[in-house]
């Protein structure tokens, strides 16, 4: 032993008391002895939380919804507005412009796009009344200044491609009214590809589809897989040049729904420098117990109906009603925040800890035990740091791994714009 590893070990000993007082005295330098809701809601408060979709946009061109009021989400009021985004501590979220599918024809185009920009409209006008709790958000550093402000950051996506109709140009019209992601279908068949829950028609993108994804790339647009088919989804990381993303979707080894990414395509994203984004959409994440009468009653209900955002006012507010008392009758029972982080859990093993995000859904059927409304995703990070995730692991899954994917889009973008 020399003479100099014999001095360390002195100077180490008589130092020892002291460093143990002021180990002791941080908690922040020795955070195993944190009670687990202390660290939990430290991490939380601390990292910048985003969420790539929320459907709420759908309830503000309703009069009597109000964005910056506190409401109640058990009796069907709505699962997100900026006082619960707060209590919650959700720093950004993108808000979907959502058309369902309807007919491919002109007139059909027309209507869906008529729709896409009253509902662009309704989202600027919320944010401009109130202007003091939000903003709107369009690049990645946003988030951050704008929750330094203290304010919540509102970003757009676009949910179905449906609204572009054939005319390429009004992808153009849509990334400058403030749109930063499209889902290129949503549960039905569209122009640009099929839906992973309709007959296949174009066996993956069609060929207008893929100018889609060219003028995606070149704008700078983030292209999201979530509600394609799995055809649809190899031909897309086939043609795009930049990442793309699954807004809201989960895994389908856990929950075999056509909706969640199986272990094959987890894998492709990754080579794609992708993410996945955790959907909590009950059905989604753990498959329902079968209930045959439960099941009949809710086509019928769905048949009466049909999609909410084309009800006039009266006939939604009938339809919530009777999905209330739906709801009463038959109890359902939600999967909870635990099932929820299985699919993080299993993301993360198969491909790591660098390709997984997350996005709720609320307002769009999200929603679980435990985290069934915004006010509630503190649950996710307390259960994420109770099986052990770390500080730096939660900051990527809440929001650092989408943004590397969409500042690499904004790049892509660059690279794309200078070739002559
Ligand atoms: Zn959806």
């Amino acid at each position: 032993m020399s003479g100099a590893m014999v001095l360390h070990k002195k100077y180490f000993l008589s130092a020892l008391p002291v460093f143990m007082f002021l180990l002791y005295g941080c908690s922040g330098i020795f955070p195993q002895h944190e009670p687990l809701e202390v660290k939990a809601a430290r991490i939380h408060g601390e990292v910048l939380t985003v969420d790539t979709h929320v459907d709420t946009p759908m309830r503000l061109s309703r009069p009597q919804f109000n964005l910056g009021e506190l409401h109640e989400p058990r009796k069907g009021d709505g699962k997100v507005d900026l006082p619960r985004m707060k209590e919650g501590g959700l720093d950004a979220v993108f808000f979907a412009v959502f058309v369902s599918q309807r007919a491919r024809t002109p007139e059909g185009n027309n209507k869906a796009k008529e729709r896409a920009f009253r509902t662009f409209d309704a989202i600027q006008e919320a944010i401009k009344a109130h202007s003091s709790m939000a903003e709107l958000a369009l690049v990645p550093d946003d988030a951050y200044r704008i929750e330094k402000a203290g304010k919540r950051a509102i970003y757009i996506g676009m949910e179905n491609g449906y609204p572009i109709g054939s005319d390429l140009s009004l992808i153009k019209r849509y990334y400058d009214l403030g749109a930063r992601y499209i889902t290129l279908c949503h549960t039905r068949n569209n122009d640009i590809c099929d839906s992973s829950t309709d007959k296949p028609e174009h066996h993956g993108l069609s060929e207008f589809g893929e100018q889609v994804v060219a003028e995606m790339n070149l704008l700078g647009m983030i292209i999201d897989v979530s509600h394609i088919s799995d055809d649809s989804f190899y031909d897309v990381l086939k043609v795009s040049k930049a990442p793309v993303i699954a807004s809201h979707s989960c895994a389908r080894a856990l929950c075999d729904h056509p909706r969640n990414l199986d272990d094959e395509m987890l894998r492709k994203l990754v080579e794609n420098g992708g993410v996945i984004q955790m959907c909590i959409l009950s059905a989604y994440v753990k498959t329902p117990v079968p209930n045959s009468e439960r099941d009949a009653a809710m086509k019928a209900l769905r048949e009466k109906y049909g999609n909410l955002s084309e009800l006039s006012e009266e006939d939604e507010r009938k339809a919530r009603e009777e999905r209330r008392a739906f709801d009463e009758k038959y109890p359902r029972r939600l999967a909870t925040v635990s099932d929820a982080v299985d699919h993080i859990d299993h993301i993360v093993r198969i491909v790591g800890i660098d390709h997984v995000g997350i996005g709720t859904d609320f307002d769009g059927g999200g929603g679980l035990d435990g985290c069934y409304d915004v006010s509630e995703i503190g649950n996710i990070t307390r259960e994420l740091v109770r099986r052990g995730y770390t500080e730096k692991q939660i900051r990527k899954i809440w929001g650092e791994n989408f943004m590397r994917v969409f500042r690499e889009v904004m790049k892509v973008a660059h690279k794309v714009q200078s070739v002559p």
